[in-house]
């Protein structure tokens, strides 16, 4: 899906913002997408390499289904090479070891619908890796999953063609994007840019999918004022009502030696989040300091209280204060 034939046996893949063109014999940046005698494959259609169960707040969403269980499938590659990937060993897979065949269980649509349907759960989460470089078979199970009542969650990079996310958005029920930085951030550690991303963060919500923002702080990286604040107002400016996530950095691939960026940092960027006038900000990563909470924003009133991914607590009902009867923003009941 998503390519087109050019000149000299080439294809231009249009799935991501790298907008690769692909000679005969060779693969995309993702290492995932080839040109086999001028026709574009996917190699890791039903090629499943993880699949779990996970609670819908380790995505992370919190104003989506919460409390709710998520079957979590993903394929190796990535349109990506950040250096703290906490999931390189699959998602730089096909990269840094080309010669190897493309490995993973061999699953259909139908099977991991089942599997959903079976595990009772109420999404299905393309995650874990990039789910636009899998989009063939994401979206064969999206469109199967919705007809069986089950929704649909990207856990994404953001960085896709607007093509590609209106393919998808009306199986779509969720998408949890990741706004890194700004594009110098991109530019050195993801080797992408920063405006593609926010492109589909606009696009997504214009398309009625629910969306949440999550920005992984990286002590010396990401953390400064200005960065913090820019990414901010943009998710405001979009609309205050996103949940923004804050999260915890700690050392993983080529990071190894940098720390893990203090809580103090986590409950700063929480605080120019809501000074941006963002409603709902979140902590990452850090369970039990409670920067999990959400509150009201027009009565301030506890209304959710969760540690890690659990809720131990929840004192809306339908998504509304149980105190000032002002409706929450998400999406709180299950089909
Ligand atoms: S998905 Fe992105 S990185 Fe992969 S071939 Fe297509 S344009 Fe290139």
């Amino acid at each position: 899906m998503l390519y087109e034939k050019l000149e000299g046996g080439k294809v231009g893949c249009l799935l991501c913002a790298h907008r690769c063109v692909i000679k005969p014999g060779r693969r995309g940046i993702c290492a995932v997408r080839e040109n086999i005698d001028g026709t574009l494959y996917s190699l890791v259609y039903g090629r499943i390499i993880s699949v779990n169960i996970d609670p819908i707040e380790k995505k992370p969403l919190f104003h989506f289904l919460p409390g709710s269980r998520s079957l979590s499938i993903a394929t190796v590659g990535c349109n990506f090479r950040c250096e703290y990937c906490q999931n390189y060993e699959i998602s730089q897979f096909p990269r840094e070891r080309p010669a190897v065949a493309i490995p993973g269980e061999e699953l259909t649509p139908q099977a991991v619908v089942d599997m959903a349907v079976r595990g009772e759960c109420e999404s299905i989460s393309y995650t874990y890796t990039e789910p636009t470089i899998f989009f063939e078979f994401a979206y064969d199970c999206a469109r199967l999953a919705h007809e069986k009542g089950v929704s649909n969650v990207f856990v994404s990079n953001g960085f896709m063609t607007p093509e590609s996310a209106r393919l998808i958005a009306p199986y779509l029920d969720a998408n949890n994007i990741d706004l890194k930085g700004d594009n110098e951030f991109y530019k050195k550690i993801c080797h992408a840019k920063v405006e593609p991303v926010k492109e589909t963060i606009k696009l997504m919500k214009e398309l009625g999918v629910w969306v949440e923002v999550t920005t992984l702080i990286i002590p010396g990286y990401n953390d400064s004022e200005g960065i913090l604040k820019d990414i901010a107002d943009f998710i405001a400016s979009v609309d205050p009502s996103i949940p923004w996530h804050v999260t915890q950095f700690y050392p993983a691939y080529k990071l190894l030696d940098k720390p893990r960026t203090p809580v103090e940092t986590l409950r700063w960027a929480r605080e120019l989040g809501f000074q941006a006038g963002l409603k709902y900000v979140y902590e990452g990563n850090v369970p039990g300091e409670g920067g999990e909470n959400t509150y009201c924003p027009s009565c301030k009133e506890l209304l959710v209280r969760r540690i890690g991914f659990s809720i131990v607590e929840n004192r809306m009902r339908n998504g509304v204060c149980f105190k000032c009867g002002v409706h929450q923003a998400g999406r709180w009941e299950y089909q």
